[in-house]
């Protein structure tokens, strides 16, 4: 059994309260680890760190400095990158591929944005004032809220974590409950690698205690968030009240529209990638599939073959297709959505049940699943599952196809697979999501921007973007002479 504790200034300590809450292998089903169940007043002890760490030096440290310990954070993340896959399975029960690929992927964002450190420039701005010179300097803002979903805990992390620390932020890092692991073990990396301490701190606990602690913190200046759209909303709310900066990075009902035209076998097998990959546990799922009429039989035919092949299992064997659903209370929405799909009309073609085989060990599996004759105004279109059932719907034309993928709350990513250039520039500047993916799915990198319109979010993780979300803009006006101009009128 292993026990983690909070992080702060330093330290690995125990919560004020002493408790402690489980954490459970979803897989087994077994209790596996024990972590600190923090309250306000553990919040309060991380913030004075993070406050007294970003006023003691950070901020003005050297920004060149700043990226060497990022790029020596990335050393020891690649080293341990194994290490911390397998804690995330453990504790999410995602395949040891997708959390593997994530963790020896994650040292590019240090990598990228300690590089960008000392690449924040302001300007000298041409003004129409006669005698005074006018420039801009960009400023950290201060201590930065970071909390996270429990399907990738790791990674939502680090695309908040890089980029607030490079522009000279301190953070607090609230990881989800259901996997708050893989962060605390993280932070033994912080550590080694020589950050002072209270610049990075992490506080484990539930959403509506410490989770909202930090959100309502008046020390706290920003809150960068990724959760469901629900909890966005109220976090949205509370950090109004002090007036915080937020990113938010919220669910999504993600369109994979094919046309007749496409290639596809790669179309199936994004289509495949898309929902079914990640257990459909990932906001950019592509949940509803979008098939022009014409292909719309001969497409479902192959899905469903190519999906019959997915073998369901041990999330930790490099063999397994489709994993366990993470959290009891995701499993039981997840087998809602099956039931009111039927009771809206929508046909299952494949799945539709748990999966109660061998491999299931103490885990909680659903099938893959897919449901055709979805018309998109059926709540198994509108809302986002977060599981392994796909909606397919058949459109005409293109027109059609852009009406439908738009016409949901959220709006985070699309696919389009066509082999006409023209209709995929059209359909890339119609479609009202923050990512459009042409003959691909589920392609993110360091260096391009992510993030939502509409209920999807709001603000961008990555690329040279996301750094700006975490400064603020001075703007300097220096008197070249000694001017005592008429004091009742503007200058
Ligand atoms: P969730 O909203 O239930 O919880 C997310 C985090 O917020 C957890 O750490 C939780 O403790 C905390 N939290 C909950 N209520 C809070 C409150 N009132 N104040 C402060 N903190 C609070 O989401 P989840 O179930 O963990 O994750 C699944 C959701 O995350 C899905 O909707 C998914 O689409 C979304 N997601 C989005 C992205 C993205 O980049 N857009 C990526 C991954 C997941």
């Amino acid at each position: 059994m292993h026990s983690y504790q909070n992080y702060i200034n330093g330290t690995f300590t125990a919560p004020s309260s002493g408790k402690t809450f489980d954490t459970v292998n979803p897989y087994t089903g077994e209790v596996w680890a024990r972590v600190a169940h923090s309250d306000a007043s553990d919040i309060d002890s991380a913030v004075d760190a993070a406050r007294n760490a970003f006023d003691s030096g950070w901020a003005e440290m050297k920004p060149t400095e700043r990226g060497r310990l990022l790029y020596k954070l990335a050393d020891l993340i690649e080293r341990d990158a194994t290490h911390l896959a397998e804690i995330e399975v453990r504790d999410n029960g995602k395949l040891i591929a997708e959390m593997s690929a994530q963790t020896h992927y994650m040292p590019q964002w240090y990598r990228y944005y300690g590089g960008l450190a000392d690449k924040v420039e302001g300007a000298v701005i041409p003004t129409d004032k006669d005698g005074i010179f006018n420039f801009t300097r960009y400023e950290p803002l201060g201590v930065i809220g970071m909390i996270t979903a429990w399907n990738s805990p790791l990674l939502l992390m680090t695309w908040k974590l890089a980029v607030a620390l490079a522009a000279g932020n301190t953070a607090i890092v609230k990881p989800s409950e259901f996997t708050s692991a893989s962060t605390l073990e993280f932070m033994n990396l912080i550590e080694e690698a020589g950050f002072p301490p209270g610049v990075v701190n992490s506080v484990t606990g539930f959403g509506k205690d410490a989770g909202a602690a930090l959100v309502a913190h008046p020390g706290v200046a920003k809150i960068a968030f990724t959760g469901s759209d629900l909890s966005g909303q109220k976090i949205y709310e509370s950090a109004a009240k002090t007036f915080k900066h937020v990113t938010l990075e919220l669910g999504g009902k993600s369109p994979n529209i094919v046309f007749e035209d496409a290639d596809l076998e790669s179309a199936v097998m994004g289509a495949i990638s898309g929902i079914f990959a990640a257990t459909g546990q990932t906001c950019i799922a592509g949940s509803r599939l979008l098939l022009q009429r014409s292909i719309h039989d001969q497409f479902v035919e192959r899905l469903i073959e190519v999906a019959k092949t997915a073998h369901i299992g041990d999330p930790m064997s490099p063999d397994t297709h489709v994993g366990p659903v993470t959290t009891p209370p995701q499993y039981q929405k997840i087998m809602d959505y099956i039931d009111i799909a039927r009771q809206d009309g929508a046909k299952c073609v494949l799945g539709g049940k748990a999966y109660t085989g061998p491999e299931a060990k103490g885990g909680q599996f659903v099938e893959p699943t897919i449901f055709t004759g979805v018309d998109n105004k059926m709540r198994i279109a509108q809302e986002e599952v977060f599981g392994p059932l796909l909606s397919v719907i058949p459109f005409d034309t293109e027109e059609e196809a852009i009406s439908i993928g738009n016409d949901v709350d959220f709006g985070l990513a699309a696919g389009v697979w066509t082999k006409d250039i023209g209709r995929a520039i059209r359909m890339s500047e119609k479609l009202r999501v923050g990512t459009v993916w042409v003959n691909t799915y589920r392609a993110v990198s360091f260096t391009s921007p992510f993030g939502g319109y509409k209920r999807s979010g709001i603000g961008r993780e990555s690329g040279l973007e996301a750094i700006k979300g975490y400064m603020q803009v001075k703007s300097v006006w220096i008197a070249q002479q000694s001017n005592p101009a008429n004091p009742f009128v503007m200058r």
